[in-house]
């Protein structure tokens, strides 16, 4: 009898370790699979994993938000090249552009308030008419656009346009309403010649400047849109950032003739990297330390002229800045194979200082455009 009970406990016990040896093998093979799988979905891009610090692209860094000056050049939450450039000044903001689609909106809100917090945005620049520059001022009509979701103080726009385009009317529709509700329009020629209370020259803080450039087709048709871009240089004491919009080579030369431009830190391209703007004659002026180029890197769909050189970032702008510098960024890339059809390059770029040395720090990553994969399988550096 004794024997028997001893038995089956032993086969009880029996039994026991071979369901926590089987319950073991389930558990190594599940852990296995989501290691894998959570592998393979990060390699296509699926899922955003960082392993160095978990962070969110749109925290805001505070050595950033101290820093007397900040330029920011956020991603635009889609595939496409455009335009958007916040600038911070202690509270004061500045956002130059909302491109590049009507779904950047929620984007560039979201960004926007990270650092600015209280709700204004004292001047707001839009270069020119085309939707990759304006079309988050207005949004999707299921949300909202910039100029809803910010009180804004001082709008400073393009001259002319030959624009008639839907967004461009929708832009003004909602610019007038922002003007209704108290905002100040001035174009960049009343501000090039002190008029109507509009300022050439706007002191943003003790030894920050905010001032407009003159260009000839602020007051001459131009064939190309682009070269109605509003041009703005910013200067904090002996440091310089020029932001000319998608100025053309025809703007650039009267830009060149009409200014004695300094040296700059910064250089946001021109044209999104277009071989047509970034020419030499304006680069050998300001001879650049740093350029944003704010495209899709890669992106071939809206200015596909049929050849290679008109993907952005465009090897002949490549081969022009390289005399000056090696410092390229990019906040986004084209990845066809990911359902928003774009990745994180740099991430959002900020260009920050006291007044002294000029930083840059980025979301995604620090690496420079010419260190970048995308550069070494479609483009080269020049050599001395
Ligand atoms: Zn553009």
């Amino acid at each position: 009898m004794a024997k028997k009970k001893e038995t089956s406990r032993k086969k009880e016990r029996e039994r026991e370790k071979k369901a926590r040896r089987v319950f073991t093998v389930i558990v190594v093979i599940l852990l296995i699979i989501a290691v894998v799988g959570t592998y393979i979905l990060w390699k296509k891009g699926y899922i955003e994993l960082d392993f160095a610090d978990g962070h969110d692209h749109n925290e805001p860094q505070q050595s950033i938000v101290t820093d007397e000056l900040s330029i920011h050049f956020p991603m635009l939450g889609n595939k496409y090249s455009g335009d958007c450039t916040l600038i911070k000044v202690g509270n004061t903001e500045i956002l130059i552009d909302a491109g590049s689609r009507k779904n950047s909106a929620e984007t560039l809100i979201s960004y926007i308030n990270t650092y600015c917090t209280d709700g204004v945005l004292e001047y707001v620049i839009a270069t020119h008419a085309d939707q990759d520059h304006i079309a988050a001022f207005v949004g999707l009509a299921s949300g909202v656009g910039i100029f809803e979701a910010f009180k804004c103080g001082t709008i400073i726009d393009f001259p002319r346009t030959n624009s008639t385009s839907g967004t461009y009317e929708d832009y003004v529709a909602l610019r007038d309403a922002e003007v209704e509700a108290g905002a100040t329009h001035y174009t960049a020629l009343e501000c090039w010649n002190n008029e109507n209370g509009a300022k050439r020259s706007y002191e943003l803080a003790d030894g920050i400047t905010m001032n407009f450039l003159y260009q000839k087709f602020y007051e001459q048709k131009a064939s190309d849109e682009n070269n109605y871009s509003v041009c703005m240089l910013l200067t904090q004491g002996t440091n310089n950032y020029l932001f000319t919009g998608d100025l053309e080579a025809e703007g650039e030369a009267s830009l060149v003739e009409e200014h004695e431009l300094p040296k700059c830190k910064l250089f946001k391209a021109g044209h999104h990297g277009s071989p047509t703007s970034s020419g030499a004659a304006l680069l050998a002026e300001i001879q650049p330390e740093i350029v944003c180029v704010c495209c899709c890197c890669g992106n071939d769909t809206e200015y596909n002229f049929g050849s290679n050189d008109v993907v952005f970032p465009s090897q002949a702008v490549i081969n022009r800045i390289a005399v000056y510098t090696e410092r390229i960024y990019i906040p986004t890339l084209v990845a066809k194979d990911t359902d928003d059809g774009f990745v994180p390059m740099n991430g959002n770029i900020i260009v920050s200082s006291d007044g002294g040395e000029v930083k840059v720090t980025c979301s995604n990553n620090d690496t420079l455009l010419k260190d970048t994969d995308w550069f070494k399988a479609n483009r080269t550096w020049p050599t001395a």
